[in-house]
């Protein structure tokens, strides 16, 4: 794969007189300048609001908009660009898919299938709906090395299952979900599923149609786009019979006093003057994204990943939570160091200028499955290298002297 550290800028950066060592990209990625650029280029050469003007401008701002959605249609290998609905996120999707499709699909008594690996955004839109309708919230346990446990899987799926969520892949352990299985066994019973791709589209190549997902989710700002925007994927029957989450302007055919008619999908659900710059942002990261091979990107974070996993193994009282190799996860992995919290772990490396993240990781119920009250969590995007994890390291040796010391 071709260098890319040139094309982000922020790397250049200095943190505490030591370069910047990033490895928080699964809490957000940083954005190469040619995101930068077609941001900065939409505002000095494109701005004007889309879908209303008949004027030029406001045609060129709607073609690059559009354009964007057709970009992420073949990013996800969508049937069309009409199965893509902008979001401000994943959260957004999510809590859309809970409000919208959530109360025609299930009632009281009905079950809402979740996993313990989920992200509070995959959790508290579903609680909040089986609270509303009276369904119940099932969760499948996890194998010894954290993936999804497909006998209690089965054991869960019943005639009541009506919707099933899960990640794609673990924000906490890495592991990738086996989508196209669980999507199989799932549609047996007759259930709908979603699946939240925010940790899995950074990092491997994503094809709807071939998982076969009713519901894909993700956010542009982990996919080296822009924050505040967000992708909702949708079946166009499903989409089509879904009611906005929102109304208001840009989504409306006909308003009249009493009554409304919406325009069709997607656009019925893009309520507002929508984030446009985002949108055209995103479709920029996308194509950066193709340009490097996503097999390429994946292959390459794979063998980081090896070596990552093999040096913070050898760091005497380290424990890695889930699969102890590279290649069984998706660039994340999270640890404890003996006798040091997590937060003390975080800050001292941050001295040496290597940020990662300590904490809960929004995924409280896992941790509490897991028996940890947090971890350090380092994670890697396509700018990270062997010198990143050597200095990662070298700081997690001198925070052993220095707790050894204490
Ligand atoms: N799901 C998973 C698996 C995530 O890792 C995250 C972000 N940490 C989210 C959902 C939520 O993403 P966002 O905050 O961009 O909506």
């Amino acid at each position: 794969m071709k260098t890319v550290r040139s094309d982000f800028e922020i790397l250049k950066k200095t943190i505490n007189n030591q370069p910047l060592t990033y490895l928080d990209t699964a809490a957000t990625s940083q954005k190469p300048n040619q995101v930068l650029a077609a941001i900065q280029n939409y505002y000095l050469k494109d701005n004007a609001n889309v879908h209303r003007g008949v004027y030029t401008l406001s045609e060129q701002a709607t073609q690059a908009y559009e354009d964007a959605r057709t970009k992420v249609g073949h990013f996800l290998n969508a049937p069309s660009a009409r199965n893509i609905v902008f979001t401000r996120s994943t959260t957004e999707s999510l809590n859309w898919l809970a409000q919208s499709f959530g109360p025609g699909q299930v009632e009281a008594g009905d079950e809402i299938l979740l996993t313990y690996l989920e992200h509070h955004s995959n959790i508290v839109p579903w609680q909040v709906l089986a609270q509303k309708t009276g369904a119940k919230l099932k969760y499948v346990g996890l194998t010894e090395d954290g993936q999804v446990d497909l006998v209690d899987f089965a054991d869960q799926l019943t005639t009541k299952t009506k919707i099933v969520s899960f990640a794609h892949v673990s924000n906490v352990l890495g592991t990738l979900a086996p989508v196209k299985k669980m999507v199989a066994m799932a549609h047996e019973v007759g259930a709908r599923v979603i699946v939240d791709g925010a940790q899995a589209v950074a990092h491997l190549p994503v094809d709807v149609q071939d998982l076969d997902v009713d519901f894909y989710a993700f956010s542009g700002h982990k996919v080296y786009g822009p924050t505040g925007i967000g992708v909702l994927y949708g079946r166009t029957e499903l989409l089509e019979a879904m009611e906005p989450a929102q109304y208001g302007g840009e989504m409306i055919e006909k308003v009249g006093l009493e009554s409304s008619t919406f325009q069709p999908a997607p656009w019925k659900f893009e309520a507002g003057t929508p984030n446009i710059a985002g949108a055209i942002g995103l479709g920029a990261a996308l194509d950066y994204m193709q340009e490097l091979g996503l097999a390429q990107v994946s292959d390459y974070e794979t063998d980081l990943m090896e070596e990552t996993v093999t040096k913070l193994l050898a760091i005497p009282g380290l424990t890695l939570y889930g699969p102890q190799n590279g290649h069984d996860r998706y660039g994340v992995a999270a640890f404890n160091l003996a006798g040091v919290h997590p937060h003390d772990v975080a800050t001292i490396l941050d001295q040496e200028g290597v940020e990662v993240r300590a904490g809960h990781h929004c995924a409280q119920p896992l941790m509490a499955y897991l028996g940890l009250p947090a971890t350090v969590r380092v994670s890697l995007g396509v700018y990270n290298n062997s010198a990143d994890i050597d200095r990662l390291c070298a700081g997690l040796h001198q925070v052993r002297e220095y707790f050894a010391n204490d």
